[in-house]
């Protein structure tokens, strides 16, 4: 029961199903305690009895007193170990799953990302844990537990008198074949209460996020509109499930109860009958109620357990998604970068085929090439932020899916079209790059990513917020503060997308200038769009269609005849702009 289907079924670690099994064995010695609080009613009453009828009662009624004490007493202790057991470990149990989920999503290759939304990570963290919180504290010890003392109080009763028994547990199992029927549907309506209120909160996210495109383009009633309409349909979705979950736990709870009316009627039947005495019948009839009354906490709560397995398979989708590993100790001769026959697809789409070309360290490789023909594709997998999915990539001589990400990674600076700054000063913005740069080299490096000047302008220069993804600065300003970032680190590899079209000439060039620092000898594979950029990098690979279709310097290509970089450069020379 307590394998690893189990462990599974609920998302719980190895400690969790310790604290478990603990819980439940307390449960079970809480429920046989309460039943056998009716064996001490039954001699009382039967002594009772004894005295209405001209006994003497004295010895006895010491007796049950002690009873009632130490009864008393067992009731209590055995209710805190069961609380302990229950409640008080599973909130170590919440802090280390969401702990370990955070660590997991941490090494989750971005490909993941782009199956599983952030609305829909973090409705599993919290969401998905929060339920679970409550099943692994309130439903499964005592579900587990109820099953046990049931099933010794089940025999106890049937040795005092099988006739009862049967008249008066028949209802138990019937309730639960019913409600383990009902399983199926209710998790299909809890499925749909799960996506319907994933999609709310990404309506609501999305609607937050580009509040200001909506406004721009005058679309805000629409939108409103279709987010209402998503929070009607969670809504109805939610009351109906609740409605038909509602409908099967209480006709479990009325089955089982009609337990009651059968024992009754069977018990007067052998009564007349003078097959038992009265007594037998009224300490049955207390007895069942006892067996019910864990029950009916338990039947409340299965229709939890039942949805809390969507939320536990949501769980373990993360915890079992193959991560980026590798090992932390590589030994890199140089940086070059290699791509040896490399094949790609994002979810069986093929983007790249045997793409080979290598970018040596202390040249810049300009990748080029029409918009779709896989040049960010390399770029990503360059820095192993996807896994390639055929052939490999070596960074000196060392096939990167060899090496830790993290590891990886800190041999990379990327500057890439869209920055991203947090809602933080421009010193802490820059000094990301390197943690335990003081400010001092901050300021060096945003000096020579040009940020000094319009840094000092700002209102509290360094020390100024910029803003939810630097809202307060300009396109160019994010841009430079990005260089900054990168020169502080100085990693020997640089990955650039120059998408600059936004700029304006002076800003243009001073994104250059910064560039040209950063870049100085190190590998550098860059996403190239302007013309200047191309003529001065020292190789250029003309990426179409996903596959390498040119390759050399740039005077080479261009005395190419027919060749594509000599068209496209022609093309852009005609016109009026520089961009490729
Ligand atoms: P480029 O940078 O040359 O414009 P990309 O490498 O961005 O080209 O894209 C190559 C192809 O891969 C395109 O067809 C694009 O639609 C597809 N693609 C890019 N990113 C993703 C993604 N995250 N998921 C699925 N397909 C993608």
């Amino acid at each position: 029961m307590f394998g690893k289907e189990f462990r599974r079924k609920y998302a719980v670690t190895d400690q969790g199903v310790k604290n478990l099994v603990q819980g439940t064995i307390w449960t079970v010695i809480v429920n046989l305690i309460a039943m056998a609080s009716i064996g001490i009613l039954y001699g009382m009453m039967t002594d009772y009895v004894g005295i209405l009828s001209g006994g003497t009662a004295l010895p006895s009624a010491m007796l049950f007193g002690a009873c009632v004490v130490v009864f008393v007493l067992l009731s209590f202790l055995t209710h805190f170990k069961q609380y302990k057991a229950t409640y008080g470990l599973v909130y170590g149990e919440v802090r280390d799953t969401r702990i370990s989920l955070a660590e997991r999503i941490r090494k989750l290759p971005l490909g993941y990302f782009g199956k599983r939304d952030l609305a829909d990570l973090t409705e599993t963290i919290m969401g998905d844990v929060n339920r679970l919180e409550h099943v692994w504290s309130h439903c499964i010890s005592y579900l587990y537990g109820s099953y046990i003392s049931t099933v010794i109080v089940a025999i106890a009763v049937f040795i005092m008198d099988w006739r009862l028994a049967i008249a008066s547990l028949w209802g138990v199992p019937v309730a639960f074949l019913l409600l383990f029927g009902s399983r199926e549907f209710s998790k299909r309506k809890s499925e749909k209460t799960k996506e319907a209120a994933i999609s709310v909160s990404d309506g609501i996210q999305e609607t937050i996020d580009n509040m200001r495109e909506i406004r721009a383009i005058n679309q805000e009633e629409k939108f409103l509109d279709d987010l209402n309409m998503k929070i009607d349909r969670h809504e109805k979705i939610t009351v109906s499930g609740e409605f038909s979950t509602g409908i099967f736990v209480n006709a479990a709870s009325v089955i089982m109860r009609l337990g009651v009316a059968t024992t009754i009627l069977v018990g007067t039947k052998l009564i007349t009958s003078g097959q038992i005495d009265f007594m037998r019948l009224f300490v049955f009839l207390l007895a069942i109620t006892r067996i019910y009354s864990p029950f009916d906490q338990a039947l409340a709560l299965i229709a939890e357990m039942f949805m809390s397995q969507i939320s536990a398979s949501r769980l373990m989708e993360i915890y079992e998604a193959k991560t980026a590993e590798g090992s932390e100790n590589v030994a890199m001769n140089g940086h070059d970068i290699e791509f040896e026959n490399v094949g790609f697809a994002y979810d069986g789409d093929e983007v790249l085929r045997g793409v080979n070309f290598t970018a040596k360290e202390g040249e810049v490789t300009a990748l080029v090439g029409p918009s779709g023909s896989g040049k960010s594709t390399c770029s990503r997998l360059a820095a192993r932020l996807w896994d390639v999915s055929e052939g490999s990539i070596k960074v000196g001589g060392v096939d990167i899916n060899t090496v830790d990400p993290e590891v990886l990674l800190s041999d990379y600076s990327m500057v890439f079209q869209n920055v991203v700054l947090f809602d933080d000063t421009v010193m802490e913005n820059i000094r990301l790059g390197r943690r335990d740069a003081t400010d001092e080299e901050v300021m060096a490096a945003a000096r020579a990513a040009n940020c000094d000047e319009f840094v000092r302008k700002l209102q509290n220069g360094y020390d100024t917020e910029i803003g939810e993804n630097g809202a307060k600065l300009s396109g160019g300003e994010r841009q430079r503060i990005s260089i900054a970032r990168a020169l502080l680190k100085n990693a020997p590899i640089v990955l650039l997308d120059e998408a600059t079209a936004s700029l304006d000439v002076e800003n243009e060039t001073k994104v250059q200038g910064a560039l040209s620092k950063l870049l100085a000898g190190k590998t550098v594979l860059v996403i190239a769009h302007r013309m200047r950029t191309v003529e001065a990098a020292d190789k250029i690979v003309v990426l179409k269609d996903g596959k390498v279709a040119e390759e050399g310097s740039p005077k080479e290509l261009f005395e190419k005849p027919d060749g594509i970089f000599r068209r496209m450069s022609m093309l852009q020379r005609a016109s009026a702009g520089w961009s490729l």
